[in-house]
């Protein structure tokens, strides 16, 4: 494993992803939410203390076990192992493996159905909470892969687009993965100095060219070897423009991780 250059950016959290944001999975009231808010307001900041800490910890294992967790796929109530994100009606089965333009790819499953639904409460719903269980996901694929790695990178966001969502789902996602499988998360290695809207109506080539150059590396990478996270690979410009950057920066990218693969038809 490569020693840090900067050790803010290889930690697995940072402010650039938003990491921070995850919490406990709770009903989508948001119980944990209301309680982290109380908790960590006020003047006394008795939280900064260890019995603080440890007084928030007793809270959030609390609410752990006694908020009720709603699948994110169909909306039952759900308890027990899988109750993570989903029910064990709408867990996901096997990785789905592939290559995005030579490069060995996994993702939890296609994007459809629950997992679909999943992904869109995380990117739209203002649900950054649920970087936790479906990061925890990610290790399916990570381990279909089986490949070492120095660093993990996440796709991202343009600043202006994080503003509006305050977190990057992928950032978030990385920084999972990494705390699950001890990779550090490099989550401000690449930057987005343009912004591009999605046009499903381009060909690779179309969104290829629309993609060039919008995706830089923040500074070199000379022979690290990095794994792309990702919520959804479409076609696989956004892969393209992202290891473009990245070699562009000294790295090699052995594989990409994502939650989910869609069709060339319905993003990016
Ligand atoms: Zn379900």
């Amino acid at each position: 494993m490569k020693s840090a250059p900067n050790g803010s950016e290889w930690a697995a959290t940072g402010q650039d992803g938003g990491a921070a944001a995850i919490a406990p999975v709770v009903a989508p009231s948001g119980v944990a939410g209301a309680a982290s808010a109380a908790v960590t307001s006020g003047p006394a900041r008795a939280s900064d203390t260890w019995l603080g800490r440890s007084v928030r910890a007793l809270a959030f294992a609390s609410l752990d076990v006694l908020a009720p967790r709603f699948c994110v796929g169909c909306g039952e109530a759900a308890r027990g192992r899988s109750a993570e994100a989903f029910c064990d009606a709408c867990a996901p089965g096997a990785p789905v493996c592939w290559e995005a333009n030579c490069i060995p790819a996994s993702a939890v499953g296609f994007y459809r159905g629950p997992l679909e639904a999943a992904v869109h409460a995380l990117k739209y719903g203002k649900r950054p909470d649920l970087a936790r269980p479906l990061g925890d996901l990610l290790h399916d694929p990570w381990t279909e892969l089986a490949l070492e790695a120095d660093a993990l990178v996440p796709v991202p966001l343009h600043p202006r687009r994080l503003r509006e969502r305050g977190y990057n789902q992928a950032a978030l996602l990385a920084a999972r993965l990494a705390s699950a499988t001890g990779t550090p998360a490099r989550l401000r290695a690449l930057r987005r100095i343009r912004e591009t809207r999605p046009l499903p109506g381009l060909d690779r080539a179309e969104r290829a060219a629309q993609l060039a150059g919008a995706i830089v590396a923040r500074r070199p990478l000379t022979d690290a070897r990095i794994i792309l996270v990702d919520d959804v690979v479409t076609s696989g410009s956004t892969v393209d423009v992202c290891v473009q950057a990245l070699e562009d920066a000294g790295a090699c990218v052995v594989a990409v991780v994502a939650l989910a693969r869609a069709d060339s038809k319905s993003g990016s």
